[in-house]
């Protein structure tokens, strides 16, 4: 695996292998790898001859006082990971390399951003969407893949993609879950051991959701509830939403027809937990 750490490496790469015809699939992370990455990696090589990463934690997409500093990071632990799962050039610049200077560019989506995390993290889908539409310019990949973990921002970037007819297909991966259904989060490193045991509150919570909308629940507003309720029962964590939306608009549902999503952001101590369940109603 080649590792690059500036653009114009990364060009010149790219031009290279552009030439002999390889189709290259990328996954963008902020590193700290785990295998919710590493699946999207694996996906990768099914649907294309390569796979390109990238490891960069994005400044533009954290707000004053959020975790930036202490995210975890570990680039040899990354790179070995990445080598073994396949991958045959990981991009991992330094902050200077991708910001070189403030962006006077903006790239916003309000009308999929006014609700779920963007509510509760002003400026961080811009932050989102700057970064991956940069990267996207630089790498050039046939196929970029994203995680459904984090589903508001794969709605956002599918938007954008589609709005400013970038020349990229988006495939979304599913969630990889602990054995016992905690999604894989480089933030369950920062989890002790009991709230490690509390953080399983939230896909208790989008299970007893699926569960009951399974069973009839057609009101969004009572699924939401019982989200709630259900995080409410773990005194380790504090609910900050639990919403029934559309899984395109990310509007709330009133009465669920065909596919819904549950999710929800749950802190456990200071650590912010986010997980979703895509639910199909007959
Ligand atoms: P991050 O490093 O957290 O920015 O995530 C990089 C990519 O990995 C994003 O597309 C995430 O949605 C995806 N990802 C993170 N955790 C998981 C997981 N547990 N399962 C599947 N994809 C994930």
């Amino acid at each position: 695996m080649l590792t690059v750490t500036t653009i114009a490496g990364v060009r010149a790469r790219r031009e290279e292998v552009g030439r002999t015809g390889v189709r290259i699939a990328f996954v963008p992370t902020m590193g700290a790898l785990h295998d919710g990455h590493l699946a999207l990696v694996r996906r990768g090589r099914e649907i294309a001859d390569e796979v390109w990463a990238s490891v960069f934690v994005n400044p533009a997409q954290f707000a004053p006082g959020e975790d930036f500093a202490r995210y975890p990071r570990d680039l040899e632990g990354d790179r070995e990971m990445l080598a073994a799962a396949g991958a045959s050039v990981l991009f991992a610049p330094a902050t200077k390399e991708i910001f070189p200077r403030p962006p006077a560019t903006v790239i916003d989506l309000p009308a999929l951003t006014g609700g779920l995390c963007g509510a509760q993290r002003p400026g961080h889908f811009r932050g989102v969407a700057l970064v991956v539409a940069k990267l996207l310019n630089i790498v050039q990949p046939h196929v970029a893949v994203f995680g459904a973990k984090d589903w508001q921002q794969g709605a956002v970037i599918r938007r954008m993609v589609a709005d400013l007819d970038m020349p990229v297909r988006i495939e979304v991966h599913p969630t990889v879950r602990e054995d016992d259904g905690l999604a894989r989060s480089s933030r369950n490193a920062y989890l002790d051991v009991d709230q490690r045991r509390a953080a399983v509150v939230l896909h208790r919570a989008l299970q007893r959701g699926a569960g009951a909308a399974a069973a009839g629940e057609r009101r969004g507003a009572a699924l939401e509830a019982l989200l709630a309720d259900e995080v409410s029962g773990e005194p380790l964590a504090r609910l900050e939403y639990a919403a029934a939306v559309d899984p395109d608009t990310l509007q709330p549902l009133e009465n669920v027809r065909g596919r819904l999503l549950l999710a929800l952001a749950v802190r456990v101590g200071a650590t912010r937990l986010i997980d979703n369940l895509l639910v199909e109603v007959s």
